[in-house]
């Protein structure tokens, strides 16, 4: 079952995307919603430092963490990208710490609000990818990992061992590739 992270941002849009694709998820809210049967995670776009609060106010970080470390599929989107990176430019500490790259928050190029592109993905053809005051992977910090596309000389999509990162929103269009290869993980 894909738990879903949903303290804060855009959940609701990564459920109608599995609702599509017939796949079994649920939202968690809390510590108690971590449940032994969530074998899978989605952390959602929306606020990075919101999301942080309230990952360690409602007690779930450290659970969702050993999660990520056992080796379930993750997929993290825009701020889940942010919450998995292990360096987060300017800020002293990152949040799940298991994807090793760099991030920059609010940094896609000078293009600070919103906008579109369309690109490549790991063998997908011209994916529509939109970028809400998006993050963009500064560095890789492993050798191990993936670049899965480029966008205007940033890295927006990366992927290590059982780990996704978008730097864009997959479930604010309405292509599922991007989901069915998260599933097929
Ligand atoms: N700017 C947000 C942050 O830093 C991320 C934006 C998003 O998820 N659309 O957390």
């Amino acid at each position: 079952m894909v738990g879903i992270l949903a303290v804060q941002g855009a959940f609701i849009e990564h459920a109608h995307c599995l609702e599509r694709l017939d796949c079994e998820y649920k939202f968690l809210r809390n510590r108690a919603d971590i449940t032994a049967d969530i074998d899978r995670l989605i952390l959602t776009g929306g606020e990075s430092t919101t999301q942080r609060k309230l990952l360690k106010e409602l007690d779930m970080l450290y659970p969702l963490k050993n999660l990520i470390s056992d080796g379930i599929p993750v997929m993290g989107t825009c701020a889940g990208l942010i919450l998995l990176a292990q360096k987060i430019s300017g800020e002293e500490e990152p949040v799940f710490a298991s994807l090793p790259v760099e991030v920059c928050r609010n940094a896609y190029g000078r293009q600070l609000g919103s906008f579109s592109a369309s690109g490549d993905i790991n063998g997908i053809r011209d994916f529509p990818m939109r970028f809400i005051r998006a993050p963009f992977v500064k560095k890789t910090l492993s050798d191990e990992v993936e670049i899965l596309n480029v966008t205007d000389e940033k890295i927006t999509a990366v992927r290590y061992k059982n780990q996704l990162g978008f730097a864009f929103h997959p479930e604010l269009t309405d292509d599922l590739r991007l989901h069915e290869m998260y599933l097929s993980l």
